[in-house]
């Protein structure tokens, strides 16, 4: 095995968390190198950007490029009942400026290409068809990784700091054996394409609409470019294969029955790709850093697709990640606790969301009733569905509180600081 590299920064993985950080480490005149299993443009799930996305869009310099894509444009999102009927679209612009109101439907394999050129053009070193098989720890410390190419070689590389990106693969939690599941989150997703299938008229034609199916299952319907819709069911496991059924075609076909909106809207249009199905993705790393290993968007924890916050929290922890790294390079100090404050920014911003997502599934809530009664929290909610996360919501969740059950928050993702001390749990 041979030594290859030295950098500043080792980025396992290449989607919007890795390249974020790799850009922001870039602009720091820092050496990153972004290590990505697959071969870009690649599939990806996740599509709908929330209108707070616009802040580490602007911080990496990919505005202009949004700006001119082909992405349909997101200005609101509305909510279906079973029955087919719409509520009033919430159209962003009534809260924020205009040129964060206006968000965007991508194709996660166009976004996350962008978004890879850009860090490249910030001069990250980024390689492709490189996956990272271990980590090198010594004595709790992380010292780098080591890889395997393509075409069966394996690379060792070292770095102070190693920046996990990785995705739902998680490596350093999964190697770590840090993984905890979300004790009630455990959703199944079943989603496909359609060419061809209706779109509002005017402001609302790019709009996010959640259609509800019985139990507090949910569909997806988000415009794309290029006359596509993707359009998924969200729902407890036990709920989607009642009637012993597994398919996810026939799960996907069943559901569209319960809820006319959906029905209507995919009349026109045709089935014009594959049906995928995933579940379990609804968990946390017990720790959020170590000496010498940072965790960033899906690697350090996934909540749930229902508000669309997975990009922003990647987008963010990345650029947030790259900054702590960049502090940690001027420091020279690697040690768990220099990412404290990192850490702890993406906790406080995923407790805040994690607490409307387990509102939103509770039988007993419902927004409108909320607003209804708490008129003056209306705008708190649209903050943190629109990704302002990092706020004081104490006075919303005490109103969430007289409707639903509040979760409390997961002792889960900061560092690990006691590394040379402390055995890992098992
Ligand atoms: C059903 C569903 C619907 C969703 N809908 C939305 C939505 O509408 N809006 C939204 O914002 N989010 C949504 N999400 C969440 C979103 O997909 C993720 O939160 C987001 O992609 C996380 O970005 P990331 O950069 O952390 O990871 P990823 O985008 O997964 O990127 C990780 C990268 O790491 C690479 N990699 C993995 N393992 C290795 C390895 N060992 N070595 C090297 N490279 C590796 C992968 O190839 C990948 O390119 C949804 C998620 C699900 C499950």
């Amino acid at each position: 095995m041979s030594t290859q590299y030295s950098c500043d920064a080792i980025i396992i993985g290449g989607g919007p968390a890795g390249c974020a950080a790799a850009a922001v480490l870039a602009g720091h005149g820092l050496k990153a190198l972004v290590l990505e299993r697959e071969k870009f443009p690649r599939y990806h799930i996740g599509e709908s950007l929330l209108p707070f996305n616009f802040y580490p869009l602007k911080r990496v310099g990919l505005l202009d490029k949004m700006r001119n894509s082909a992405f349909v444009h997101k200005h609101s999102v509305q909510f279906v009942s079973p029955s087919g009927k719409a509520s009033q679209p919430f159209h962003f612009a009534t809260r924020y400026s205009a040129d964060v109101a206006q968000t965007w439907q991508v194709l996660r394999s166009e976004f996350d290409q962008m978004l890879m050129d850009n860090a490249r053009e910030k001069g990250a070193e980024v390689r492709e068809e490189i996956t990272v098989s271990d980590l090198i720890q010594q004595a709790g410390r992380t010292l780098g990784v080591v890889a395997e190419t393509k075409t069966g070689d394996r690379l060792e590389f070292r770095a102070p700091v190693t920046l996990d990106c990785s995705g739902r693969e998680a490596v350093a939690s999964v190697r770590n054996h840090w993984r905890v599941r979300d004790p009630q989150l455990n959703k199944v997703a079943v989603w496909t394409y359609y060419r061809g299938a209706r779109r509002d008229p005017g402001l609302d034609a790019g709009a996010t609409t959640v259609a509800y199916v019985p139990e507090k299952g949910w569909f997806w319907y988000i415009p794309q470019h290029e006359d596509m819709i993707s359009v998924g069911v969200v729902a407890e496991g036990k709920y989607l294969t009642r009637d012993g059924v597994k398919d996810p075609q026939a799960i996907f076909h069943r559901e569209v029955e319960q809820n006319a909106w959906i029905k209507e809207h995919l009349a026109s249009g045709a089935p014009a790709a594959p049906y995928r199905i995933t579940s379990e993705y609804s968990y946390r790393s017990r720790y959020g850093a170590a000496d010498g290993l940072v965790l960033a968007g899906d690697a350090f924890g996934f909540l749930d697709p229902v508000f669309s916050s997975g990009v922003m929290f990647a987008l963010k922890s990345g650029v947030l990640a790259g900054d702590a790294i960049a502090g940690a390079i001027k420091a020279a100090d690697f040690s768990a606790a220099q990412f404290a404050a990192y850490t702890g920014t993406m906790r406080e911003g995923m407790e805040n969301m994690r607490k409307l997502v387990y509102a939103f599934y509770d039988q007993a809530f419902s927004f409108r009733a909320l607003t209804n009664r708490y008129p003056e929290m209306a705008g708190e909610v649209t903050d943190c569905l629109s990704g302002d996360v990092n706020k004081d919501f104490s006075k919303l969740y005490a109103a969430v509180a007289e409707f639903a059950s509040v979760p409390e928050p997961l002792p889960y993702g900061q560092p690990w600081l006691r590394a040379e001390a402390e055995p890992q749990p098992a």
